[in-house]
């Protein structure tokens, strides 16, 4: 098995691996290429004492320190990081042994102490402000009476102009294709990641289009994000990073447009 570290992850993008986990590694069609590099994968991710104004994972249900599905958790105190969570498993433990020089093994003082605690405080508290906490079973149902909504889905989207931007950014985002292609005089089978506000996703061979219009496909987009997966297993498909906000060329803010119908419920 290749080994893999990943590190630096901020923990909303662990918790987008867990997602992906839910897609590619359980039920009855399992990934094994996926499983394959995930089981040999360590998650060491570090907590977030800067938050900018587009984080919300506390919204969602995360926080910035949630280590929930990280291998080791850290918390960065300027010239060495801390550690807060170590999964106790063999794959964890052989990491460190292997890499036991960049270890010591240390108890924190009260002060250290004090000052991880308000560094997690405080990091909380600002995330806090940047979108209140929604209630994901009522936006699920929130999200089911908006759909037949069009005039409003149309008014929000319309800046839209499907660039795929916010998927390419998104830890969440699940969507792919399956590809053959001519290789010397034989054939490739590949899959590859692909969007759903792409128009030619969801074009069928007979020329239709179920999801044409892209205030469709955007629809789509967040109701797998805060409906049909949480419907599914109970697991919100937006993990608060903020990225696709961030990258947007036009400006759409995907908690300007759930917050939408939430607001009108
Ligand atoms: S990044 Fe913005 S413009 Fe591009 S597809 Fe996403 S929402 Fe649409
Ligand atoms: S904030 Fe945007 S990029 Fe981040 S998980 Fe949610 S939908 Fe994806």
């Amino acid at each position: 098995m290749r080994k893999k570290i990943i590190f630096g992850l901020k923990p909303c993008d662990t918790i987008g691996i867990k997602s992906l986990d839910l897609v590619f590694g359980e039920g009855e069609r399992k990934d094994p290429y996926y499983l394959q590099r995930r089981s040999g994968s360590i998650l060491i991710s570090i907590g977030c004492h800067l938050i900018f104004p587009d984080c919300f994972c506390m919204a969602v249900g995360g926080n910035p320190f949630n280590f929930d599905y990280s291998d080791l958790g850290l918390i960065d105190m300027d010239d060495y990081f801390a550690v807060l969570k170590k999964s106790e498993n063999t794959k964890v433990e052989e990491f460190l042994k292997e890499y036991k020089e960049f270890f010591e093994e240390k108890n924190f003082d009260e002060e250290t102490e004090n000052r991880i605690k308000e560094i997690i405080s405080r990091s909380g508290e600002k995330c806090n402000l940047n979108w209140e906490k929604i209630n994901a079973d009522e936006t699920s149902i929130t999200m089911d009476k908006s759909f037949k909504d069009e005039k409003t889905w149309r008014k929000i989207t319309q800046k839209c102009i499907s660039c795929a931007a916010c998927t390419y950014v998104c830890p969440t985002c699940v969507c792919f294709s399956i590809g053959d292609e001519l290789k010397d005089l034989s054939g490739e089978r590949y899959k590859c990641w692909d969007f759903c506000t792409n128009y030619y996703y969801t074009l069928e061979a007979s020329g239709h289009n179920p999801r044409s219009e892209i205030y469709q496909r955007y629809r789509n987009k967040i109701n797998c994000k805060y409906n049909y997966f949480y419907k599914r297993n109970k697991n919100l498909y937006c993990v608060g990073c903020g990225r696709c906000v961030d990258v947007c060329p036009v400006g759409m803010d995907i908690r300007e447009i759930v917050g939408t119908f939430l607001k009108d419920k």
